[in-house]
């Protein structure tokens, strides 16, 4: 990748500030509030233009339909990066930002191959003294399934948001050209250093531990459960609140480490659900069931034997929720110390996946990977 044509400036006023140990972005809200609410081009690029690579994934975001009406139908990921940065000229004077095409895929699409390629490249540019911070292009269908794992797997406190829209660039209405310039300002900000990865859309900031999509085509489908981190408003980044887990560097799962994830699969379940699909994931080879469970981890009488016979062959089973929300809590709806089985602590099915994936890289003891289910 080339580098940055330019570099960092600092003004007179932020060398004096850092020079007194101030934080350049905090002092100048301090010695000029209503600069701050009245310069909507942000206060944060005054002092210096932030370096940020923008990392094109595909999906929506980089989508076209045939007419502006075609709002929810379209063709995903076909527009370049580079393409869909230029057609955002307010983000030159917010950062200077790179493209970079990594794939252009819909985010159904990612598999463990290309979550692990995605994740060694942003590791590798974090390490760049010369980038601050990482924009990802990506597909909503996914995105908070990538933001979970970098949020698990990065080693920098440099800020990295994952970004995507609800409507292709063609669309009326479209959303995706705020949402990137919204991006580069969180990915620009210090203030949003050591807060994980972050995922932004809809003026909103969420932290990649708990966003999940929850809509199929509004514009105002991500959520946490806890509420987002923060807003994004008029070129300022707010956050109101912090990540409370361990994520990036507080975690002992490093990207740059890892090769191979392991096999686990994820088992959904509804009345009539089939004991055989237990069986086909043992086959294929999975490490853990993740059971989709409905309520509070509930399983139906004919799935318990299966499940019980999966672990007997050293398959790992773990108990979630497909309600969407809420723990599930250990040896309630069944005896999880008896079948050594593990539960997911709010944990969705998918963002369970791939914890369990990372944790099975470090142990296979239940009694273990249950701290980490708890932990993360
Ligand atoms: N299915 C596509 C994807 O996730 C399009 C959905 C979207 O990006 O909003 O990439």
């Amino acid at each position: 990748m080339k580098r940055f044509t330019r570099f960092t400036r600092l003004t007179t006023l932020s060398a004096l500030l850092l020079a007194a140990g101030l934080n350049a972005g905090t002092a100048q809200a301090q010695l000029a509030p209503a600069a701050a609410t009245t310069a909507p081009a942000s206060a944060q690029s005054e002092a210096r233009k932030a370096n940020i690579v923008i990392i094109g994934t595909g999906g929506t975001i980089a989508g076209a339909g045939a007419s502006a009406t075609n709002t929810a139908a379209y063709q995903s990921a076909v527009v370049p990066v580079d393409k869909i940065i230029a057609s955002v000229p307010e983000i030159s004077k917010v950062a200077n930002v790179k493209g970079e095409q990594i794939f252009q895929i819909g985010s159904e699409s990612f598999n463990n191959e290309r979550l692990l390629k995605l994740g060694k490249r942003v590791s590798e540019l974090l390490k760049q003294p010369d980038v601050d911070g990482i924009v990802i292009t990506h597909g909503t269908d996914t995105i908070e399934e990538t933001a979970y794992f970098l949020n698990l797997t990065l080693k920098s406190d440099k800020p990295v948001v994952v970004v995507g829209s609800m409507r292709p660039g063609t669309a009326l209405g479209a959303d995706g050209a705020l949402n990137l310039y919204d991006a580069v300002l969180v990915a620009s900000n210090p203030d949003s250093r050591g807060k994980g990865t972050l995922v932004v859309l809809n003026d909103e900031i969420h932290t990649g531990r708990d966003v999940t999509k929850s809509n199929t085509f509004k514009t105002e489908t991500f959520r946490s459960p806890f509420g987002p981190l923060g807003y994004v408003v008029e070129g300022r980044t707010l956050f109101f609140r912090l990540p409370a887990r361990p994520h990036t560097m507080q975690t002992e799962f490093d990207i740059d480490k890892l090769d191979k994830l392991p096999e686990v699969a994820i088992v959904y379940a509804y009345g009539n659900v089939n004991p055989a699909s237990v069986d086909a994931a043992v086959k294929n080879g999975a490490k853990a069931i993740v059971f989709a469970a409905t309520g509070n981890g509930s399983v139906g009488d004919y799935m318990v034997e299966p499940l019980k016979a999966a672990r007997a062959k050293g398959v790992q089973i773990v108990r979630a929720s497909r309600t969407g929300s809420g723990v599930v809590i250990r040896n309630a709806e069944q005896p999880d110390d008896k079948y050594d089985w593990i539960v997911t602590d709010d944990q969705l099915p998918q963002k369970a996946r791939i914890l369990m994936a990372l944790a099975l890289t470090k142990t296979n003891d239940p009694k273990e990977l249950q701290k980490i289910l708890w932990k993360y």
